[in-house]
């Protein structure tokens, strides 16, 4: 099989970089706006030629997509009219969805969507990886022109890749994907942002320790991606960010009412959930 990734970072090289080590892949060329991130990723051995631009990748079999998503657009016009399969690995899946049908039209039928909900806060071919995708889940959000076919070798690759495939459909997935993930990042940056751009910031930082550093990991995540997703996907993290501040505001009542058993109870039922999520999830 002849692969582009167009955005040859973290997921794209990952993706690319699997796929080989699975032997699905024997020619990966890539394509993306950084020389030097390519360059990189050819002496990686994660791709295998360089193509100047995204209509070079309409003569490949499979086309992943795997740049920041406000890029998708202009990306999906330079592949209409070609013979690839195309997959994504958007972290929003509506105006992907929007965007692939505008600029391919009826070519939409050869774009299967999806999403890996694996990651890191690292970014470029330096920090891509073939394990990455290991035992993570894969969400696919097929369009009903799509053919059972395309959807199933797409499945396939990221199986190739050691994931575990599910379908939603898109509007679900957004919904989903704003409470669990979008909704955190956004809590990380704004917590970081909160204290770096206080007076005794340096003290606040020096005495910083273990919670503080889980809590904001994801605030290392990549600006323009972030910026990206949260545009994309308004609707949905404006509910959430809605619902978290009802959620502080019912505690900050408690905490004024020196309310410890209600705050305990609540600390209680989270760390249960938690638990729970973490023993179903391993
Ligand atoms: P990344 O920054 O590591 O890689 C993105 C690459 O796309 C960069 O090399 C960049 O130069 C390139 N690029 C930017 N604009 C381009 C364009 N117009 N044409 C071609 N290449 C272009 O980012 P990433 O973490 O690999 O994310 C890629 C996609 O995967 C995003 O859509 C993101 O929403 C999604 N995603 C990210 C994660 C994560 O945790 N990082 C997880 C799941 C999905």
């Amino acid at each position: 099989m002849k692969l582009a990734v167009i955005g040859v970072g973290l997921i794209g090289g990952s993706f690319a970089m699997a796929l080989k080590q699975a032997g699905r892949a024997s020619h990966v060329t890539g394509i993306g706006r950084s020389r030097e991130n390519l360059e990189l990723a050819r002496s990686r051995g994660i791709i295998d030629s360089i193509a100047p631009d995204a209509g070079a990748a309409r003569e490949a079999d499979v086309v992943l997509v795997a740049a920041p998503v406000a890029q998708f657009q202009s990306i999906f016009s330079q592949l209409e009219g070609g013979r690839a399969l195309i997959t994504d690995a958007g972290s929003t899946k509506r105006d992907v969805v929007a965007a692939a049908r505008a600029a391919l039209g009826a070519g939409s039928a050869r774009f299967v969507p999806g999403h890996p909900i694996a990651g890191a806060e690292h970014s470029g071919a330096a920090a891509a990886n073939a394990e990455l995708f290991r035992n993570r889940r894969v969400i696919l959000t097929p369009l009903p022109e799509n053919s059972p076919g395309d959807i199933e070798t797409i499945e396939a690759l990221w199986s190739a890749c050691g994931a575990r495939v599910s379908r939603l459909d898109a509007e679900e997935h957004d919904r989903v994907l704003a409470a669990v993930s979008h909704l955190p990042h956004v809590l990380a940056f704004a917590l970081v942002h909160d204290v770096a751009k206080r007076g005794n910031a340096e003290q606040l930082f020096s005495f910083a320790a273990g919670g503080f550093r889980d809590f904001t990991r994801i605030a290392s995540s990549h600006p323009e991606m972030w910026r990206d997703i949260c545009l994309a996907n308004r609707d949905q993290l404006l509910k959430e960010l809605d619902a978290f501040s009802a959620k502080t505001s019912r505690m900050r009542k408690m905490l004024e009412a020196g309310d410890g058993a209600a705050l305990e109870k609540l600390f209680a039922e989270a760390r249960e959930a938690r638990n729970r999520w973490l023993k179903s999830s391993t």
